[in-house]
């Protein structure tokens, strides 16, 4: 794939550069894609380009397809011209519609060669968005069929238009694995993970977290993820923790019109609003009184604007955490907007093996800021790699306090990592910013790294010196460690 190229990881969030050849553009990525409906225009395409910085747009091309009035246009103008709007624009098929209302009227062939006709720079077959949950007999015949479209989209000769091939399989780990590795090795250029609204609708995080990663098992590092649907700002950190590139969002424009205020730690609603928690220009030169006394259209409007700066606001807040190596401390305070993000983060970090793999092995600081960063790729990590230490001693003292000549070597300990040879005290992670009145969570996993190095040496005789470790971790050291207090009198 060359199409789609990562600059820096964190964790297995990637600051990419995707190239759209056919709109002559390169897209930052993670970004957003607004939903842009071709009939109602809640902000017009080139205020998302000049006011908002939208480098690519999404719009539906089935909607397209079945209009009387904009398909002769679509076809005749071409849809940078139609929508006036000169970035890279996506165009959906019409599963999402197959998925409302059940069946359509085109097949992959007839609509990608519409998309391709309309000016489209990265077209999309019609796949088979199967909902959370269904029996896996249906999951499985219907991501058959999802395959085999999948397989003749690619023979579609969609000259410089790029084709996305959508990822479903519901909510089998396996099924989703299977189905992204299907996708890649049909040489495609996009990978949006199909069917996963109906998880963001009721809050679902953990199972949103755990299908994502399957998915990104499959697909590898091969080309951007797209996560269809998504569109709320307080779930873009973790999902781009989790590798998502690409988010589309409708919500600035149908929230806006259920007077839905957008907020990175959650929905607020206008009526409950008497002061705006926000800077962007709208909430600046607006009271939400003043809000409330407007035109329906003309606050439709504003609240949309106040949900685009948002959206993209979290966009580059993201994409700088990122580049400083603090995507993990963003997902984790925005875990705390409400307890089924605290969900999806946790199930995150069972998947912290697998975001370990692009982690990067060092960065400027690690930030304790929760029980959950006990759980961090960077601890586990540290585990792993004990078995690269040479440890030739009979006796070995592992203290938080000073070295003592009794002992043949002494290494150092710190929570949350546990033992590490004293020389790399002062290096990635081990030199992280951990609370003087920390939890257990970090004293048991400095205590599981205790009892993986002392696994790894049966025959060395340990002595941990601990600063009042609580008996939660204490029990989780091996029986032969040898255990004194710090301040305890000898
Ligand atoms: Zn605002």
């Amino acid at each position: 794939m060359t199409n789609f190229e990562v600059r820096a990881y964190d964790a297995a969030g990637r600051l990419g550069d995707l190239e759209v050849p056919r709109a002559g553009v390169t897209v930052q990525t993670p970004t957003i894609l607004p939903v842009v409906n071709p009939h109602v225009q809640t902000v017009d395409p080139s205020a998302l380009e000049s006011e908002f910085g939208a480098e690519i747009l999404i719009t539906n091309s089935y909607i397209l397809h079945g209009s009387e009035d904009l398909r002769e246009p679509a076809l005749e103008r071409g849809l940078h011209d139609l929508l006036d709007f000169s970035g890279a624009i996506m165009t959906d098929s019409g599963s999402f519609q197959l998925a409302e209302y059940g069946d359509i009227d085109v097949t992959t062939e007839e609509i990608l060669r519409f998309q391709y006709d309309i000016g489209s720079d990265i077209g999309t077959p019609v796949d088979i968005p199967t909902p959370p949950d269904v029996e896996r007999e249906r999951a499985e015949s219907e991501l058959a069929t999802t395959q085999d479209r999948l397989g003749r989209a690619a023979e579609v000769d969609t000259g410089e238009m790029l084709v996305s091939a959508p990822v479903q399989g519901s909510t089998y780990p396996d099924l989703r694995e299977r189905a992204a590795r299907d996708a890649t090795s049909t040489g495609l250029d996009v990978f949006p993970l199909g069917a996963v609204v109906p998880l963001m609708n009721e809050y679902r995080y953990a199972d949103l977290a755990d299908v994502v990663a399957a998915c990104k098992r499959g697909l590898g590092e091969t080309g951007p993820v797209h996560l269809f649907g998504a569109g709320h700002p307080m779930m873009f950190a973790m999902a781009a923790a989790l590798g998502c590139d690409l988010f589309d969002s409708a919500a600035y424009a149908l929230y806006a019109r259920d007077d839905r205020y957008l907020t990175v730690r959650g929905t607020e609603l206008l009526d409950d609003l008497e002061q705006f928690p926000c800077q962007c220009p709208i909430c600046t030169d607006h009271t939400p009184a003043e809000l409330r006394s407007m035109a329906d259209e003309t606050r439709e409007d504003l609240l949309a604007r106040h949900n685009l700066h948002v959206t993209y606001g979290e966009i580059r807040t993201v994409r700088q955490a990122i580049r400083s190596g603090n995507l993990m401390e963003l997902v984790d305070s925005r875990a705390r907007g409400h307890p089924t993000m605290l969900d999806g983060y946790r199930a995150l970090l069972s998947h912290a093996e697998q975001l370990e793999r692009t982690d990067p092995v060092s960065k400027d600081a690690f930030f304790y800021t929760s029980a959950e960063s006990a759980r961090r790729p960077e601890v586990l990590r540290h585990h792993e790699r004990l078995d690269r230490f040479d440890l030739d001693a009979d006796s070995v003292l592992l203290t938080e306090g000073g070295s003592n000549d009794r002992y043949d070597e002494t290494w150092g300990v710190v929570p949350p990592f546990g033992p590490y040879p004293r020389d790399l005290a002062e290096t990635y992670p081990l030199t992280a910013e951990v609370p003087d009145r920390t939890d257990r969570a970090a004293y048991e996993a400095a205590a599981d790294g205790v009892a993986r190095l002392v696994g790894l040496h049966p025959d060395v005789e340990f002595t941990l010196v601990h600063d009042d470790w609580p008996a939660t971790a204490l029990e989780t050291v091996p029986d032969g460690v040898r255990l004194r207090d710090l301040h305890a009198r000898d």
